[in-house]
């Protein structure tokens, strides 16, 4: 018994260095690591639940499967919306999921994933608001937005209104509620969500849901090789039921 042990000891000696393991485990392969960027004020999407850390919602579960389904461990690194696609850019991240809209614009900077969500803009004012009932009438309004956003480019596209843009959507809902401005453009989902957590009784949409935009995952322009990596495990978590599971979670019903 003790021979073996020694031979053993005398091979881990030897080859230890070169194999990964040989030496009670501390040494395991590593495996692979998915830098994942998200801007976590998007509630059901990418959030932190009240008193914790860590990153929940659909986008979160999502990446985390697909990571899986690639044999990557993931790890999400909060920042700012409008730094996801410089830090791709970068090299800092691998990808960015943040309910990013695929736009021709962004096309030009990233490349996306197949898109996984199909969602829109919409227009939320005060409850006691008569006077807004739909995006014509913010002409020349103040209009409060999230940074780099879609919702930014379309209260731009207003004439005369004076856009507020804020880092994180949190704000530009606080804005809204302290009436520092008229309204919030923001993503349709995510203002549905704020409304039925409470938001309901100050706040409400008007108008419908503006221009359908489908969300994509972002990597760095011209890493193909990993688009077509998240597009494949994409695909085998629509197949398998998993993507259904997690679109269950957070929205109820699957959309089809
Ligand atoms: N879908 C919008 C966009 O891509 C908003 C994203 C966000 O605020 N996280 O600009």
């Amino acid at each position: 018994m003790k021979k073996v042990l020694v031979f053993i000891m005398a091979l881990c000696a030897a080859v230890g260095m070169l194999v990964a393991g040989c030496g009670g485990g501390e040494k395991k392969a590593e495996q692979k690591l998915l830098r994942v960027g998200t801007e976590p004020t998007f509630a059901p999407f990418e959030f932190q639940k009240e008193g914790s850390s860590e990153y929940t919602g659909f986008d979160m579960e999502l990446i985390r499967a697909i990571g899986k389904q690639m044999g990557y461990k993931v790890e999400i690194l909060n920042m700012g919306f409008d730094a996801l696609i410089p830090a791709l850019n970068a090299a800092n991240i691998d990808v960015a999921i943040a309910g990013m809209s695929i736009t021709e614009d962004r096309k030009k900077a990233v490349t996306f994933s197949e898109p996984y969500y199909t969602s829109g803009l919409i227009v939320m004012v005060n409850k006691d608001n008569n006077e807004v009932k739909s995006i014509d009438d913010l002409k020349g309004k103040k209009i409060a937005v999230q940074i780099g956003t879609t919702g930014e480019g379309k209260a731009r596209s207003v004439a005369d209104a004076k856009v507020s843009a804020f880092n994180t959507n949190t704000e530009a809902a606080i804005e809204l509620k302290n009436k520092g401005v008229d309204a919030v453009i923001n993503d349709s989902p995510v203002v549905g969500y704020y409304l039925a957590q409470g938001g309901a009784k100050d706040a409400k949409t008007v108008g419908s849901v503006m221009e359908a935009e489908d969300y994509g995952i972002a990597v760095k322009k011209g890493n193909d090789k990993l688009a077509a990596d998240i597009n494949k495990a994409l695909a085998e978590l629509k197949k398998n039921g998993e993507y259904d599971k997690i679109y269950k979670a957070w929205f109820g019903e699957v959309k089809k």
